[in-house]
């Protein structure tokens, strides 16, 4: 297991993730929320993912159905983490909060169609 720490712009929020395999399952959502945010995003269990400080600078959206929970800096706003609609168990975080990585030097990232709820185009 390895732990990565991040952190939103202004650094209210920081994090530390636990990845079982390193970066993987990279993935963009094209929902209409997701698509607006341009983040890449990748999922780990709930317990692996912990807020060190800024618990009280988090915002959370909440649309649709309500069931996701979209956390984002409310001094910088920058989108942090997310609870999956799909899987309450997990949540999805935004890889380019994590030190030292660079999105656009990615590759292997996943278009998740978000509205069908399905895989539909790797590049
Ligand atoms: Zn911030």
């Amino acid at each position: 297991m390895e732990t990565k720490s991040g952190s939103c712009h202004c650094n209210s929020i920081t994090f530390e993730v636990d990845l079982a395999n390193g970066l993987e399952n990279l993935r963009r959502c094209n929902c209409s929320l997701c698509k607006k945010k341009n983040a890449i995003m990748a999922c780990v269990p709930v317990e692996h993912f912990r807020i060190l400080t800024g618990k009280n600078s988090l915002s959370v959206y909440k649309w649709n159905t309500r069931v996701a929970e979209h956390f984002f800096c409310s001094i910088c706003g920058i989108y942090t983490h997310h609870r999956r609609r799909l899987n309450p168990m997990e949540y999805g975080f935004n890889v380019a909060c994590i030190d030292g990585i660079d999105p656009n030097e990615l590759t292997n990232v996943t278009i998740f169609d978000g509205t069908t709820l399905s895989l539909v185009a790797s590049k």
